[in-house]
Order: C-alpha cells, then sequence, then structure tokens
C-alpha cells in the first residue's frame, strides 16, 4: 500500500486476513489502518477471517466434496458455530473430541484450525484450495477427475462450473464480508 499510486476518484479494495489471535498479524493489521487513516484515498478493508473459513462455511462444502469423515463434519459444525469476533470462542465448544482436536494444534491459531479443518475436506486434488488456483471441481463441469474408480467427488446437484463458483461467491458468509463490493 505504501507504494500506492492512489487516485482520488478510485475506491479501493483490500482483502485482508485478520486473525486477531495471531500476534504478528494483530501488528500488520494495525500498522495498516493507520496507513489507510493517513491515506487520502477511499480505501476499504474487508477483514476476513481467512480465505479457508470461506470455503469451511460454505453449506455445500459437505455434499460437493463428498467426504465421508464423519467426524470432521461434526468438527466443522461446533467450530462455526463457535466463531465469534473472527475466532473459535473455546468455551463455546462443548464437544470433547473437537476439543481435543483444537488442543492437539503446536501453535495454535484460529486461521491454522480453518486451514486444517479445510483441508481435511478438500483432500481430493479436484477439490483442493491450496497453491494458487483452486482445484478443477470448483470452477469446471463436474465431475473432472481422472481416477474415476476412486472418485472423492460429492458430485454436485450443480453440474456446471460457472454456477458452482455463483453459488460459492452468494454463500451467506462470503456474501457478508464482500457482498456489497462485486454485485
Ligand atoms: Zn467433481
Amino acid at each position: 500500500m505504501t507504494s500506492l499510486n492512489a487516485k482520488e476518484e478510485d475506491e479501493y479494495y483490500i482483502a485482508f486476513d485478520y486473525v486477531p489471535d495471531n500476534q504478528d498479524i494483530r501488528n500488520k493489521y494495525r500498522q495498516l489502518k493507520q496507513l489507510v487513516e493517513k491515506s487520502e484515498a477511499k480505501i476499504i478493508i474487508l477483514d476476513m477471517i481467512c480465505f479457508e473459513y470461506f470455503i469451511l462455511s460454505f453449506d455445500k462444502l459437505v455434499s460437493w466434496t463428498g467426504t465421508g469423515k464423519t467426524d470432521k463434519i461434526k468438527m466443522r459444525k461446533d467450530i462455526l458455530a463457535a466463531i465469534e469476533d473472527h475466532r473459535i470462542d473455546l468455551s463455546k465448544i462443548k464437544n470433547q473430541t473437537t476439543m481435543q482436536y483444537l488442543s492437539g494444534f503446536k501453535k495454535y491459531s484460529t486461521e491454522r484450525v480453518m486451514k486444517s479443518l479445510v483441508g481435511e475436506f478438500t483432500q481430493n486434488e479436484k477439490w483442493s484450495v491450496k497453491g494458487q488456483l483452486m482445484g478443477e471441481c470448483w470452477y469446471k463441469d463436474c465431475c473432472v477427475s481422472e481416477h474415476l474408480d476412486s472418485l472423492r467427488c460429492g458430485k454436485p446437484e450443480v453440474e456446471e462450473g460457472s454456477e458452482k463458483m455463483r453459488m460459492l461467491i452468494q454463500s451467506e458468509e462470503v456474501q457478508r464480508v464482500i457482498g456489497e463490493v462485486i454485485i
């Protein structure tokens, strides 16, 4: 942002992964806010928890990926219900197994939990959300897996790639954060 040559008539949006239980990110967020306050340009910070949170909270995640991990499905439910102020409110987690899963993290942060749990649901490379590009089942017509005999895709009820992307973007959580920006 320091190198941004802001034009007055433009609006700028910064998508920021705000994870308050990570000290380093908290510091960076503070710096960014100061820069935004000093700037003349119209800059809006979209404070998301992290990209993985969008994926995890997407209501079609379980059915689309076709995961059979019932324990992780339960944990996902517990954790999503406990999100408050950009973090997992541990006092809201009543389930022992979920609590054990959370306490198993070496360097615990909400973002790490989201990343790791999303990884459990998207192990099929066609549903992956790691790296630069999302797996092809997210945006291409289903199903494109080359390993048809070990198919780990839930075969979504909508098959068209662009339709799937539209559903993800229009999902509740994504809309809450970026809805007014892109629609
Ligand atoms: Zn597929």
